[in-house]
């Protein structure tokens, strides 16, 4: 775990200022609130501070930071890949945000093994291995978002973070934090919030953009989940929702549309691991749940080729949902012991 401190952003500052002109901001495939909000923040400062900055997001999202459009030069590597690839070899510097592990930026991974550029990792997830000398990675931290925050502080950039750049960080400390309900500890926090609502980000705006744009084909399809697909097992205090493609495909899936299903079962007094199955076209998607000690990333880790935050995790599978999730639930047995205890606390 490294601090963001004041020597190791002196020496970037006087790095960059002798060697950087252009910088890419690159985030984790699928991104999620952090990513997106963590990178726009950064983006918009990086801006105001004289560098020609672009973020280039692996895949396509749904546009959870209130004016998404207007921010401008960013772009999806899945549907420009050549000028993409342009931007990245010509950069000068590239910030990874919001991931641990260069295998989860997708088709980019390619690219960057054949880049050599210097990297600055900022990022909260456990245990990152990402070769830089410029590593800031806190896992005590709500967010991405909030890192950058810290960041831009000591970077001495905090005049350039404009409304803009403030609603994408606050949007993504709202969105990792699901509203301050989670990793929403410490104090340092709300003196970021506090600042970040100062210069105009609006939280209200900013909750309605992350949470109250559902479709009704995404209510139903929540709806179906929770009444059809949830299989709960008291006795492992655990729960898990699976859906098809066919099933997805009669509720008009679109991307985004299943976030949030699999904190639903952790609702459930008593049940203190969740989880998701969902069926894509080549592989079967899972995201873990859990509560306080029990690790969901060591599960996803250990047995579905992942990984993530303690509490919150994703993997996948090869098999067919089926096997997939008899796997899980064959599974269950030997966490019995470390289940009970979480569900205890
Ligand atoms: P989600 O369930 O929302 O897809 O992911 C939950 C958390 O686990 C996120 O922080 C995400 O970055 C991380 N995560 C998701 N899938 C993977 C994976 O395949 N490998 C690793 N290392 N982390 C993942
Ligand atoms: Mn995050």
């Amino acid at each position: 775990m490294t601090n963001i401190n004041v020597e190791s952003c002196k020496s970037l500052l006087a790095w960059m200022t002798d060697h950087v002109q252009k910088v890419v901001v690159l985030t984790h495939a699928n991104p999620d609130g952090d990513a997106l909000g963590s990178s726009l923040g950064l983006h918009v400062v990086l801006q105001h501070a004289g560098f020609q900055s672009t973020v280039i997001y692996p895949t396509e999202f749904p546009h959870l930071v209130p004016g998404m459009k207007d921010y401008r030069d960013w772009m999806v590597y899945e549907q420009n890949e050549a000028a993409a690839n342009k931007i990245m070899e010509e950069s000068d510097l590239l910030f990874y945000l919001d991931f641990n592990d260069p295998k989860r930026v997708g088709k980019v991974k390619k690219k960057l093994d054949q880049l050599k550029k210097m990297v600055v990792l900022i990022d909260h997830h456990p245990l990152p291995i990402i070769d830089t000398p410029f590593l800031f990675s806190d896992t005590q931290v709500s967010s991405t978002a909030e890192l950058v925050y810290d960041f831009v502080v000591k970077m001495g950039w905090g005049a350039m973070l404009d409304q803009a750049g403030a609603t994408a960080l606050l949007t993504g400390i709202i969105a990792d934090t699901a509203s301050f309900s989670h990793n929403a500890k410490r104090s340092e926090l709300y003196r970021a919030v506090s600042e970040l609502i100062a210069k105009g980000a609006d939280q209200l705006k900013i909750q309605k953009s992350l949470f109250n744009t559902n479709s009704a084909d995404r209510l139903r399809l929540l709806g179906f989940a929770l009444s059809e697909k949830m299989v709960i097992f008291p006795e492992y205090h655990a729960a898990y929702i699976s859906l098809t493609r066919e099933e997805l495909k009669r509720f008009n899936f679109k991307i985004g549309d299943t976030e949030g299903f699999v904190n639903y079962p952790l609702s459930i007094e008593g049940i203190v691991f969740s989880t998701f199955f969902m069926e894509n076209e080549d592989k079967i998607k899972i995201s873990f749940r859990s509560t306080g000690s029990f690790a969901a990333n060591e599960f996803s880790a250990q047995h579905f080729g992942g990984g993530g935050h303690h509490n919150a995790a994703g993997g996948e599978s090869r098999q067919s949902l089926k096997e997939a999730v008899d796997k899980w639930v064959a599974l269950l047995p030997q966490y019995l012991a470390d289940l009970k205890k979480e569900s205890q606390q």
